[in-house]
């Protein structure tokens, strides 16, 4: 009869061997961490840093404009400030064509010329930049550039405080009536 008493004791001893056996085993092992999705991780900082690289910067006495492939300025609207004697217009072609195909410059004359001195420069040629030579009606140019070039024109800002309204434009034949806008001293 006794062995119906040593039998559970036994079963317990069992239970409790195995529960201690059950504790020296390693724990289980812990969830494999899932990497985060990673590849969008540097494309937004070259962006920006892309952004801040072209982005019209317009310094108290400068600014940077830029012509494209398109026939197309990037600004419409160049304001002066007042406070500066000179002006600079930072010029930057953005495309890759070459200057004889799609050539940007800046001129600057009173609103009233702009058609007039568009017209004499493109009949004065490439060789001048299409701005006519020794024209009193500009009061400042660049030179011609293509694709990737940068150029630069500073002038007085007292040439355009008064007598206005005053423009900006390119005269390389055909691009007027696309790349034009207007500048004034504020
Ligand atoms: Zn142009």
């Amino acid at each position: 009869m006794t062995l119906l008493r040593i039998t559970p004791l036994a079963a317990v001893l069992a239970i409790a061997l195995s529960a201690c056996s059950g504790q020296q085993s390693p724990p289980p092992a812990e969830p494999v961490a899932t990497p985060e999705a990673t590849p969008a991780e540097t494309a937004p900082a070259a962006d920006a840093v892309d952004a801040a690289a072209t982005a019209p910067v317009s310094g108290d006495c400068a600014f940077n404009l830029e012509g494209n492939d398109a026939m197309q300025f990037n600004a419409k609207e160049i304001v002066v400030p007042a406070s500066c004697s000179e002006f600079t217009i930072n010029l930057e072609h953005t495309g890759s064509m070459p200057v004889a195909a799609m050539g940007h410059n800046v001129v600057i004359t009173k609103e009233a010329d702009m058609g007039e001195v568009d017209k004499d420069g493109i009949a004065a040629g490439a060789a001048s930049d299409y701005v006519k030579a020794g024209d009193d009606r500009v009061i400042a140019h660049s030179k011609m550039i293509g694709g990737g070039e940068k150029t630069s024109v500073t002038f007085d800002v007292s040439k355009i405080a008064t007598g206005g309204p005053y423009g900006f434009f390119c005269s390389f034949p055909g691009h007027f009536a696309m790349m034009q806008g207007s500048i004034r001293v504020e």
